[in-house]
């Protein structure tokens, strides 16, 4: 393929050049080695003769012209000095005939050697520059910036190294610097001195701008001198006062203050200024205009100057009358709403409710009507405000009639103002009374209207529109409320129509039990033989004892919440009346398998209280405490003395109760679901008893348990009389359960074993060393090993009748001067005789009175001794 033609005479044009660089060359090394003397180069305008000579002065003339300051040299490629022109032996202040041969790193300024070696070493490869400091012979270093090239000579390799003295450049640089900093300076101290003029104007341009920014400030502002006197007030300020400078410098706190914060706020204000503490107060400012006052947050800061003197105080008020007042009425309705909840009489509550709020309103009238049953009249409830005569005349008002009968047609609520100028017929009747504003709510609960409510002033003209939507919520709280006793009192009605049927029920249930239970007792004496008669007679006697019981508990608990229960009461040990509760309750905590630990306080305790309501309570707690426990459990009965109470806790391992239901135990016919199969025909009415007794005898119950399984605790408090502490027998050291007086060793026997276990529990926790005997027999064997100071034996006992061990005991010399009491069941004359005869000293009749007991042993002390 033939080439284009331009690339043709590309290629001749090279090889052209190729011939004629060749020539240049040879010519280049005949000049050289001296072989050439001149060269002949054509050019376009002739032909110009160089000789080496020539072109050698033509640069020399050229480097040696160039400027003071700027050098040139030849280096080897070590960098020792070839060649070198004037200025640059000038620069280093070396002769010039003395530089060549010496390396310049010697003239090189020492700690910039660093930089001479990277400069030349990079020199070898490109040309390389840099800029460091020569030390000239003399003087100080000099700084230059060099230039090194590799020189283009045949044979060896060289360096051209141009080096320009950088002295006065970096003088040039050095004083610009300076100028700059010389121009910062003068600026700073240019704008210090702006500053410095201009802060005289900024005080008088800043008191401007404040005084601008006060009067543009909704709220009011004032300045106060170091001791406290007024010298500014903002434009704000003197709007709402209506006060001149003058006026109110004067005496500004007295003039515009509600008089009842005049003093507060002036000593306060003292105060500050006296401590120099901020001042905050709230006060009552009179608005110049309506004449009316207004609440303001003042706050006044002191200002002090450097030194912390004071110069001025600066200070604010905020309006916060709005707040205020919403905060006021809603403590207002907080209150009423108290008022309401409180109280169960209506006009008790509306004259309340209406002296919390009427001061805070300028009010000072309010009816409440009511509609009445027939829903078409409304009946005054309540009033204030209006002479009895004229409240009397307007107790009735038909539906439209007046204000209050409109409102309650329909059933909005109507406010009157600037009555004394009205015309409007509504309102002639309330215009009659003097007065001025009117407010009637209608008190509606949902669609039902229960009546109307208005509020009344003869002091206002007109209410603002937060007070009539105030009177508004009134009126709704006072509907909850009407509601509310309306409906207490239908409950209490209900209640008490509930006692009274308990009442009746109990008391015609009570009228037939006495016959049955005669009927029965008639059938056991005189009746027939066969076994299942008697049995039925047994059940019926058993079933009639078991409904007495209840019958009696009702009639109980409906006398005591009509307040029917008198109590019979009288100084009682309380040892006497735990052990009427043990002896009541220890069947069925016996049959249950329980175990009972009885722990009594040394001190001997008395009551003054109704033994047999007493025993009722604890044995109550101890029969629930059996029932409530499964077989085999533990119970204990307990008591001490707390200060001037006794606190008697019947505790159980039983199946508890949950801590939902614990707070109503006491409440009547409450009964645990859980607990329900072990009731036993209970009524859920033995706790309520418990509270109502305790309660009557001025004392406190309560339960506790730690829940389901965790057992029961029931605790009692009654006030004990005197002081327990004192009652204390100083002659014997107490045993426990010791009630008071000697200590007497006593045996009790008595086939009957709830008999003898009772009687001598008695005697156990009066103090005594008690020992018992089942049979006359086995109490002659025991007292004689016992030798006791009184034996109480039964008459009627297996193996040895009491008349007979009597006898036998009274022989025994130890005897003579033991006290031997009998106990028979009929208290006959011939049973007595018969006692007397066989030895006793003392005769009671079955079953024995505790007190009367305790009333023998008193009189034994001398035999004690
Ligand atoms: P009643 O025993 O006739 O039901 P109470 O007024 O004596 O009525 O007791 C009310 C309820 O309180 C009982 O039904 C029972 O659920 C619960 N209760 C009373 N005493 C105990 C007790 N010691 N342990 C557990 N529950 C008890």
């Amino acid at each position: 393929m033939a080439k284009p033609p331009d690339i043709a005479r590309l290629l001749v044009e090279n090889d052209d050049l190729r011939a004629r660089l060749e020539e240049a060359e040879a010519t280049l090394d005949a000049i050289r080695r001296g072989e050439v003397d001149a060269l002949v180069v054509a050019g376009v305008d002739g032909h110009r003769i160089y000789t080496l000579e020539g072109a050698d002065q033509f640069y020399r003339v050229l480097i040696e012209a160039m400027q003071p300051g700027q050098g040139a040299a030849t280096l080897s490629a070590d960098g020792t000095i070839l060649y070198c022109n004037r200025s640059f032996s000038i620069l280093l202040g070396v002769p010039q005939e003395k530089v060549g041969g010496r390396r310049f790193g010697e003239f090189v300024h020492p700690p910039d050697s660093a930089i001479w070696a990277d400069i030349l070493d990079t020199a070898n490869t490109a040309p390389s520059h840099g800029e460091l400091r020569v030390s000239p012979q003399f003087g100080p270093p000099v700084p230059v910036h060099l230039a090194l090239n590799a020189l283009p000579l045949s044979g060896a390799v060289a360096l051209g190294l141009v080096v320009t003295d950088l002295t006065e450049r970096k003088q040039q640089e050095e004083t610009a610097r300076l100028l700059v900093r010389e121009e910062a300076a003068r600026a700073a101290a240019e704008q210090v001195a702006r500053q410095a003029r201009a802060s005289e104007a900024s005080v008088r341009e800043s008191e401007a701008r404040f005084r601008h920014l006060a009067d543009a400030l909704p709220q009011l502002v004032w300045m106060a001198r170091p001791d406290g006197r007024f010298d500014y007030f903002n434009r704000r300020w003197f709007e709402f006062t209506g006060l001149s400078l003058e006026e109110a410098a004067a005496d500004a706190w007295e003039r515009v203050l509600h008089p009842n914060d005049i003093l507060p706020c002036v000593n306060r204000w003292a105060e500050a200024v006296r401590t120099g503490h901020v001042f905050q107060f709230e006060f009552r400012l009179r608005d110049g205009k309506t004449g009316e006052y207004r609440w303001f947050l003042a706050r006044a800061v002191p200002v002090r100057d450097i030194g912390g003197q004071i110069v001025r105080w600066f200070g604010t008020g905020t309006d916060i009358d709005d707040t205020k007042k919403a905060a006021d009425r809603q403590r207002l309705l907080g209150e009423a709403v108290s008022v309401l909840l409180t109280t169960t009489e209506p006009d008790t509550m509306m004259r309340r409710l209406f002296a919390g709020i009427a001061p805070h309103l300028g009010l000072d009238t309010y009816f409440n009507y009511m509609l009445d049953e027939s829903g078409e009249t409304l009946q005054m409830l309540s009033c204030v405000g209006v002479p009895e005569e004229t409240a009397r005349s307007i107790s009735r008002l038909e539906l439209g009639q007046a204000v209050c009968g409109t409102v309650a047609i329909i059933r909005r609520a109507i406010v009157a103002t600037d009555i004394q100028n009205s015309d409007d017929p509504k309102v002639q009747l309330v215009k009659s009374l003097g007065i001025r504003a009117y407010a009637c709510n209608p008190l509606l609960a949902g669609e039902r209207l229960l009546g109307t409510l208005s509020f009344a002033s003869r002091t206002r003209d007109r209410f603002e529109p937060d007070e009539v939507e105030f009177l508004r919520t009134i009126a709704d709280y006072v509907t909850v409320a009407h509601e509310r006793v309306r409906l207490i009192r239908q409950l209490q009605d209900t209640d008490r129509r509930k006692d009274e049927f308990l009442a009746t029920l109990a008391h015609e249930l009570r009228n037939p039990l006495a016959p049955i239970r005669n009927a029965a007792q008639i059938i056991k004496l005189r009746g027939p033989t066969d076994p299942d008669l008697q049995s039925a007679r047994a059940i019926i006697e058993r079933q009639a004892v078991h409904l007495s019981r209840l019958v009696d508990d009702l009639l109980d608990v409906s006398r005591i919440t009509r307040g029917k229960i008198v109590l019979q009461r009288e100084r009682l040990p309380l040892a006497l009346i735990l052990t009427s509760a043990l002896e009541a309750s220890r069947p069925v905590i016996d049959a249950a398998g329980h175990e009972l630990t009885v722990s009594l306080p040394p001190e001997a305790i008395t009551l003054d209280g109704d033994l047999t309501r007493l025993a009722q309570v604890f044995g109550n707690l101890l029969v629930n405490a059996a029932k409530y426990t499964d077989r085999g459990g533990k119970i204990w009965l307990t008591a001490r003395c707390e200060g001037k109470q006794v606190v008697v806790s019947v505790r159980d391992t039983g199946i508890g109760i949950d801590a939902n239901h614990l707070p109503r135990v006491f409440e009547m016919f409450s009964q645990v679901d859980s607990a329900l199969e072990r009731t036993q025909g209970g009524l859920g009415i033995g706790l309520s008893l418990v509270k109502g007794l305790v309660t009557l005898h001025n004392g406190t119950v309560e339960a506790r348990s730690g829940g389901p399984g965790k057992g029961s605790e029931f605790t009692v408090w009654l006030p004990v009389l005197g002081d327990p502490a004192r009652l204390r027998s100083p002659s014997t050291p107490p045993p426990v359960g010791q009630a008071s007086g000697p200590s007497y060793r006593i045996l009790v026997a008595d086939d009957n074993a709830d008999a003898t276990h009772t009687l001598s529990a008695l005697l156990s926790v009066m103090g005594h060393d008690v020992t018992s005997a089942p049979d006359g027999q086995a109490a002659v064997e025991l007292a004689e090993n016992v030798q006791p100071h009184v034996i109480v034996l039964d008459i009627g006992m297996p193996r040895l009748n009491g008349y007979e061990a009597a006898r036998r005991i009274r022989e025994r010399p130890w005897a003579k001067r033991a006290v031997l009491v009998a106990l028979t069941g009929w208290g006959q004359e011939e049973d007595k005789r018969r006692a007397n005869e066989a030895g006793f000293d003392h005769h009671f009749t079955k079953p024995v009175a505790p007190d009367d007991l305790m009333a023998l042993l008193r009189t034994l002390s001398p035999l004690q001794s």
